[in-house]
């Protein structure tokens, strides 16, 4: 590679090319004879396109793999996606219904075609947004949960656990989507306020004694009743229990029961049992011996259990059956409004309807109690800790696992039953049945829930349940990275498959990171239309901007602010890096060795740059093992903008252009050295621009092998001697600054520095100082000028004098500083005062109030400036 570099970056013809060029020489698959390091990327939905917090998710895991990359670890980050069962089955069925054909219409088979075919087209979009990213991953490695080596991953452990007595199949309440036509896990279900009406009826005992009022939402499930229900100590009910009420309609004799769940605040204290349609009420009849009767079809109709009713909508019944109670006149008065939380299909957002019906399940218990006590023994980290509560919580209840969906994409149940009546578990599919012979048989219908799949993530990407070199090196997987939305049913349960099949934790760390929100902290959404597009960020400031954007804001712990504009100033920070490189190649020309100057020869910036690089290369260092990312971004960005740029090429200009022969190659053996050191560090953050630039510096090679800067010891001496200079040149500038002196006026001082040590180091500096504060002449002195008509500048270590002849009128300026004091006290205190009134404060607009607020900080800063600024004059 040349050392020309155009004029300004262009991240659009640089990214997409450097890109090609690692993939296609390999770099990202693993390599040499390290220590393994791996991270299996949560696989996102096929049906997925890259959203900002994928961006945010995948970022951090790039530059962590990046950085061991660096450091000569044998890296694997392993890319797949996940099939996905009921989003994309939606997917295609609502392609097929533009066409106005069924599922049912095309058949199981053809539907499935029909599936693998969209997948092949379409399914392959985020793998491609992902390398606009710039995620390193291993694509040769890459997986589908459905692929050839995971299904039969999945069968394995499927008939590992049948034959344990783990998977039994069982009726069971779960949450049915009436239009889906499926089992919902729990954390399919969204669960929303809806407007319901609380309904009082009254029950008549069957000896004609009275009657008991119970309340309900949900009417019609009556038609299901099997009892009514009472807490044991509720003395209102105390002769009751053993005695029967008659349903209002269809006349059945029902017990009424005692049972510690019932919660006697709760209306009346006496509760219908409906066991089919309830999963409290379930429980209770288990515990009773109670009939459960489904009144439901899996459309969400009423079924023949419902009489009458039979054949109508569950809705339309919940009415019909209310005017029929009113009717026999046991709708009590008490009819009030009540606004309840209701489950939701999370896919197509129908009402979700417990239900009784016949499911697969896995015992969870004896998967869970090892996968607890591995984070108890500390066998895998949250970072932060704090998340570790959450798993544990999310553990210790957990109820057993509902593994069966009633879609046809996905993982087919492997189970097969025989007109006999047998039922048997095949690792491969049977020709006849296994207990029998019988060739009469035939697959369950239903397919696993697609978290059955992804669960086995950490080990069936590696070759499971063949005992490969890459399971060998690779497991237990070294950090999970992701949200915490899905520390409960993805990670809960990759521990409990990891742990049970491999003896082991499927990974050492689980690093889990915030929600990326907008500027303001809102989450993002489109109804507030403040949804940003990483691809569009991407498209207008490149992705290394978007990357360090996102970094510098996900502080641990915390979610993840992010706005345009900071992206665009990580666009000129790109930009900086660019043309801080042009600069040090134009003096540089063509690569070459250059050993940095021995310390004698070094000046005091030079010392000064060096230690603030080991510095802030074992500070970003110790930051990305700790995956605290915003901090090294942050450390990295400053040092590289502020010390690097604005300070030490500043400095050191002079000796570059008209230093001695031996000043140019010690300096230019520090800038290169300085600047191969800091894209080196910002690699894993920032990875085009630092390749791009890397090899115009050395003109040779990549960045991605490494290696990684070892930091050395800083030097806090020759940090202090030089945090003095650059003291004295503030306070002229900020002088400058606050008097608005003319550009042309190049004003004359004296500084009086009492350390005699120092004394020298300042006149040696002289000049350097006196062209980057655009000053005349400058004087050192041990004590103090006698002068009147001066300015003085109070300095730790130093006083400036500044004889003010020439410079500024000092009466003219006094009165402006008092002009300009007495202005902005006066809207200080306007803006007091409107803040004070609570009217505003509660009425206006948050965005409003928070500027008013910045201005008032505002104006409170520049009166103390300017009041010291008016001090220096009047002293
Ligand atoms: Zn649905
Ligand atoms: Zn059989």
């Amino acid at each position: 590679m040349g050392t020309e570099l155009p004029k300004t970056y262009d991240p659009a013809t640089v990214e997409g090319r450097l890109y090609d060029a690692w993939e296609a020489a390999g770099l990202f698959e693993p390599h040499g004879d390290g220590q393994p390091y791996c991270i299996m990327l949560p696989p996102p939905n096929v049906t997925g396109s890259l959203h900002i917090g994928h961006a945010l998710d995948h970022s951090i895991q790039d530059a962590i793999i990046r950085r061991k990359r660096m450091q000569g670890y044998r890296v694997l980050w392993l890319p797949g996606t996940d099939h996905a069962g009921i989003a994309t089955q939606n997917v295609v069925e609502r392609e097929l219904a533009a066409e106005s054909v069924s599922r049912q219409d095309l058949g199981r088979e053809k539907f499935l075609e029909r599936v693998w075919a969209w997948k092949e087209k379409s399914g392959s979009r985020i793998t491609h947004q992902m390398r606009r990213l710039g995620d390193s991953c291993a694509w040769s490695y890459e997986r589908f949960t459905m692929d050839e080596g995971l299904s039969r991953a999945v069968r394995e452990i499927f008939v590992r656990w049948y034959e344990r007595g783990l998977i039994y199949r069982g009726n069971r309440i779960t949450n049915w989507c009436p239009r889906c036509h499926t089992a919902l896990s729990d954390i399919e279900v969204e669960h929303r306020d809806v407007d319901g009406e609380l309904v009082q009826l009254r029950y008549p005992l069957t000896d004609g004694s009275g009657h008991l009022t119970i309340a309900t939402t949900r009417v019609e499930t009556m038609l299901g009743d099997t009892a009514v229900a009472v807490h044991p100590s509720d003395e209102r009910y105390t002769g009751l229990v053993g005695k029967t009420v008659t349903l209002p309609i269809g006349g059945r004799e029902i017990p009424i029961i005692a049972d510690d769940a019932i919660d006697p605040e709760f209306g009346t204290g006496a509760l219908k049992v409906t066991p089919a349609h309830d999963p409290i009420d379930f429980e209770i009849a288990q515990r009773h011996g109670l009939e459960a009767i489904n009144v439901l079809s899996d459309d969400g109709s009423i079924n023949e259990n419902g009489g009458e009713y039979a054949g109508q909508d569950r809705f339309e019944a919940r009415k019909n059956v209310l005017e029929a109670l009113r009717a026999l006149g046991v709708v009590g008065e008490e009819q009030r409004p009540f606004t309840h939380a209701v489950g939701h299909c999370y896919r197509c957002g129908t009402e979700v309807e417990p239900w009784l019906s016949e499911q697969w399940f896995v015992k969870i218990e004896p998967l869970a109690k090892p996968a607890i006590a591995a984070v108890k023994e500390g066998r895998t980290h949250y970072v932060p800790e704090r998340y570790a509560r959450n798993y544990m919580d999310w553990m210790q209840n957990l109820r057993d696992w509902c593994i069966s969906r009633q879609l046809w994409w996905g993982h087919r149940i492997p189970v097969w039953y025989c007109d006999d009546g047998h039922q048997f578990a095949s690792r491969t599919d049977p020709d006849a049945c296994a207990e029998c012979g019988s060739t009469a048989i035939r697959q369950d219908e239903d397919v696993l829930d697609t978290w059955f799949s992804s669960a086995l993530w950490p080990f069936s990407t590696l070759g499971w349940p063949d005992q490969t070199d890459d399971l060998r090196a690779f497991y237990p997987n070294d950090v999970l990275v992701t949200g915490y939305d899905i520390i409960t049913f993805w990670v809960s349960r990759m521990m409990m498959d990891g742990i049970d099949m491999m003896g082991e934790v499927p990974f050492r760390d689980v690093h889990i990171h915030g929600m990326v929100r907008d500027f303001r902290g809102k989450k993002m959404s489109k109804s507030f239309g403040n949804v940003i597009d990483p691809l569009e960020l991407i498209d207008r400031y490149g992705a290394d901007a978007t990357r360090m954007t996102l970094f510098r804001s996900a502080v641990l712990g915390g979610d993840v602010p992010i706005s345009e504009q900071w992206v665009e100033g990580d666009r000129n920070f790109a930009n900086k890096l660019w043309n801080l490189t042009r600069f040090v190649l134009m003096y540089a020309g063509e690569p070459q060795e250059r050993p940095l100057p021995p310390a004698d020869a070094q000046t005091v910036a030079d010392r000064w740059i060096l230690s603030r690089l080991e510095r802030v290369a074992s500070e970003a260092d110790a930051a990305m093992e700790a995956y605290d990312f915003a901090t090294a971004a942050v450390a990295l960005r400053t040092f590289a903008w502020n010390d690097f740029a604005d300070w030490y090429v500043e400095w050191s200009k002079g000796r570059l252009q008209s230093g001695t022969d031996e000043e140019k190659t010690a300096v230019l053996a520090i800038l290169t050295h300085v600047l191969s050191a800091t894209l080196r560090l910002l690699h894993p953050l920032m990875p085009f621009v630092t390749e791009e630039l890397h090899a115009s510096l050395a003109g040779t090679g990549t960045i991605l092998r490494g290696p990684w800067p070892q930091a050395g010891a800083a030097d806090s001496a020759a940090e202090s001697r030089f945090e003095f200079l650059q003291q004295i040149v503030a306070a002229l500038r900020r002088f400058r600054a606050d008097h608005k002196v003319a550009p042309s006026i190049r004003p004359a001082a004296t500084v009086v520095v009492a350390d005699s040590q120092r004394r020298p180091l300042l006149e040696s500096e002289l000049e350097r100082v006196r062209v980057l504060a655009s000053w005349g002449e400058i004087v050192v002195a041990a004590e103090a000028p006698d002068a009147v008509g001066e300015a003085r500048i109070v300095l730790g270590g130093a006083v400036v004098h500044v004889p003010l002849a020439g410079v500024l009128d000092i009466d003219d300026e006094i009165a402006r500083l008092r002009r300009e004091i007495d202005e902005l006290g006066r809207e200080a205190s306007r803006i007091e005062s409107k803040l004070a009134n609570q009217d505003f404060v509660s009425k206006a607009p948050e965005e409003v109030v928070e500027t008013q607020r910045e201005r008032l900080a505002g104006a409170r800063a520049a009166i103390e400036g300017l009041s010291e600024a008016l001090a220096e004059l009047t002293a």
